[in-house]
């Protein structure tokens, strides 16, 4: 399964908390995430990452476009409530997007974990099967 990882400045501290803590479930699937989460995550847990651009510079936009093509099947995007984005436009498009495809969303890290908990027990994996059937009505 495809899963993004997204955090703010003052979250990535969490974010490596939890990718650590994670990391036997989460080194299943291919991870996406947003350049400086990327690298943090990649240094710290030594989870293999696929990096887009930081997101102020479009890497939020980079992980909506594939949203929009149905690729990500899980979100986890620790977002900072207490700090203004210069990016703001690009994180409510990402979670509007997400809300769109019915992708699995969290915004903080309570809900992440159980979603990583979810993951781990396969609750989301009638992602791949609702991907199979689209991909079968494609080909018709
Ligand atoms: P970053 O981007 O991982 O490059 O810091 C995250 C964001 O602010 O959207």
């Amino acid at each position: 399964m495809n899963i993004a990882l997204i955090a703010h400045d003052r979250k990535k501290k969490l974010m490596i908390e939890l990718t650590t803590a994670y990391r036997e479930i989460l080194k299943e699937h291919t991870l996406y995430a947003t350049g400086t989460t990327g690298l943090r995550i990649i240094e710290e847990t030594g989870l293999a990452v696929h990096r887009f651009k930081s997101g102020p510079l479009g890497g939020d936009q980079q992980i909506g476009a594939l949203i929009s093509e149905d690729k990500i099947d899980m979100v986890i995007f620790l977002r900072d409530p207490l700090a203004a984005q210069p990016h703001e436009p690009d994180v409510t498009a990402l979670i509007r997007l997400s809300d769109v495809y019915e992708i699995p969303l969290a915004t903080n890290i309570g809900t992440g974990e159980i979603l990583l908990r979810g993951l781990g027990a396969g609750f989301a994996d009638w992602r791949t099967i609702t991907n199979e059937v689209e991909t079968k009505i494609l080909d018709i």
